[in-house]
């Protein structure tokens, strides 16, 4: 029997390997997990049940283009769209032989931090089902957490890889903005999206990015990594500097239970031979939610003018051309990017463009001067990932600013196009806790060492309590 709750990639690898587990047992395998515990969780927006590559699954988000499998990004407007090419991501997948298993869910065009803006239903969290899986990419989180896929790729554009794995309890890597290609995934923001990979151990997800990194000749805006990715293996911190920013450590919308608990990660950090010290981001908290609103809105805005039904998913009927822009634009989209849409073009409208849009490049251009100015001194800065665990379903879907809060502390350092990982710390309410570790760019390599370290010496238990 295969425990898929338990088994990680990089055993999946070994079995699939040494030949003791086909390749088309083990998608098999994954099929029942998913066909026992998806219809509670609702992780899957579509399942493939026969295995299409020789070596392991892996699930995507379904904001990556696949091609001859419907692509959403969880919209309406985008029903029925199957792409004709893969995205560099998936195609990279398939060249190192994974086998697709399927597509999961996410907020609508990539836009929340629930779930639960997706036109087809919220996905549940595997802790806790009366709880969110965190967002956008809660399928992606929920999926692994759930053993329904040894790993997955997600994409993050103010937190929506690192936020869900926060919540759901596993590894997300939010890679440094430019390693991966964006080429074939539905565009929410192009200056901050990044896809990258969720996993059950540090390793795995150094692994799923040394398959997926690396310069794209499709994607202007790929570079090659300066160095190899390096599966981590040392099990202490002697030599590393560990930053503790306290405008992220101490902000009043962290609970408490979050708190103790990267508290204790800190303090392991110390015990494992690392020096850490105090330092501050006075800018970061206070203005980069207002700069993220803006400058993702207004990305938004003009990535989505392409969705007029002529070329991708729904068309409304109409009488004219014009009327059918109007009625597929108006049927196609809901609340959340309708709302991105409208906030966007107002601030890229003339007259105001200077006030809001110049403005927030500014504050993003201080930003990212105050992070690296703390990484002459670091090599990383650690916080918790979400102030908060998995909240109720429901419990922020009224008030679109507090479901904003969320991302809190994963959006400046996406603002300067920063890596991220994720990486559970314990357990508040019975629910997971994540810590996030930034780094300068290209620091991947030591993120996954730091994080590896930590992995060890907290011995998290990934599996949903339920299921132990
Ligand atoms: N929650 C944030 C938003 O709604 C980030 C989403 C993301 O990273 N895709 O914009």
């Amino acid at each position: 029997m295969i425990d898929t709750l338990r088994l990680t990639a990089e055993d999946a690898i070994g079995l699939v390997e040494r030949g003791e587990v086909s390749s088309a047992e083990l998608h098999q395998a994954y099929v029942a997990a998913i066909a026992e515990r998806d219809p509670e969780l609702h992780a899957y927006l579509r399942v493939l049940e026969e295995p299409n590559g020789p070596s392991i699954p892996i699930a995507l988000k379904d904001v990556i283009g696949t091609k001859d499998v419907e692509t959403t990004a969880g919209s309406r407007i985008l029903e029925g769209y199957v792409p004709v090419y893969d995205s560099t991501v998936a195609a990279r997948c398939k060249a190192r032989g994974l086998s697709l298993l399927g597509k999961t869910n996410t907020d609508e065009f990539a836009m929340g931090s629930s779930t639960e803006n997706s036109a087809y239903g919220p996905t549940h969290n595997p802790w806790d089902p009366s709880r969110v899986p965190g967002g956008s990419g809660g399928g992606s989180a929920a999926a692994v957490s759930a053993g329904l896929a040894p790993w997955a790729l997600g994409s993050d554009t103010g937190g929506s890889i690192k936020q869900p794995s926060a919540l759901c309890g596993n590894v997300g890597l939010r890679p440094t903005y430019g390693t991966v290609s964006r080429y074939g995934i539905v565009a929410f923001a192009s200056s901050l999206d990044q896809v990258g990979p969720v996993a059950r151990t540090v390793r795995d997800c150094a692994l799923l990015y040394s398959i997926i990194a690396g310069r794209d000749h499709c994607d202007s805006t790929t570079v090659e990594l300066p160095h190899a990715v390096e599966l981590p293996e040392a099990e202490d911190l002697k030599g590393l500097r560990v930053g503790v920013p306290k405008e992220f450590n101490e902000h009043e919308a962290i609970e408490p239970g979050v708190r103790d608990a990267v508290q204790r990660a800190i303090e392991l950090c110390r015990e494992l031979g690392a020096e850490v010290g105090e330092c501050s981001l006075p800018h970061a908290v206070e203005y980069g939610m207002p700069c993220y609103y803006l400058i993702a809105p207004a990305e938004a805005s003009s990535n989505l003018a392409r969705y007029d039904g002529v070329r991708y998913g729904h068309r409304a009927a109409a009488a004219d051309r014009l009327e059918m822009y109007e009625r597929t634009r108006e049927e196609g989209f809901g609340d959340e990017p309708k709302r991105r849409i409208m906030v966007g073009t107002y601030a890229l409208s003339a007259g105001y463009y200077d006030a809001y849009y110049g403005q927030a490049q500014k504050v993003r251009t201080l930003l990212i001067r105050e992070h690296a100015e703390q990484f002459e001194r670091f090599d990383v800065l650690v916080s918790p990932t979400s102030p908060s665990v998995a909240f109720e379903l429901g419990a922020r879907t009224a008030n679109p600013l507090a479901m904003y809060l969320s991302d809190l502390l994963t959006i400046p350092s996406c603002l300067a196009g920063l890596p991220g990982l994720n990486v559970p710390c314990g357990l508040s309410e019975g629910l997971p806790v994540g810590l996030q570790l930034i780094g300068p760019q290209f620091s991947e390599n030591t993120l996954f060492r730091i994080g590896h370290a930590l992995e060890n010496a907290i011995g998290f238990d990934g599996v949903p309590a339920r299921w132990r």
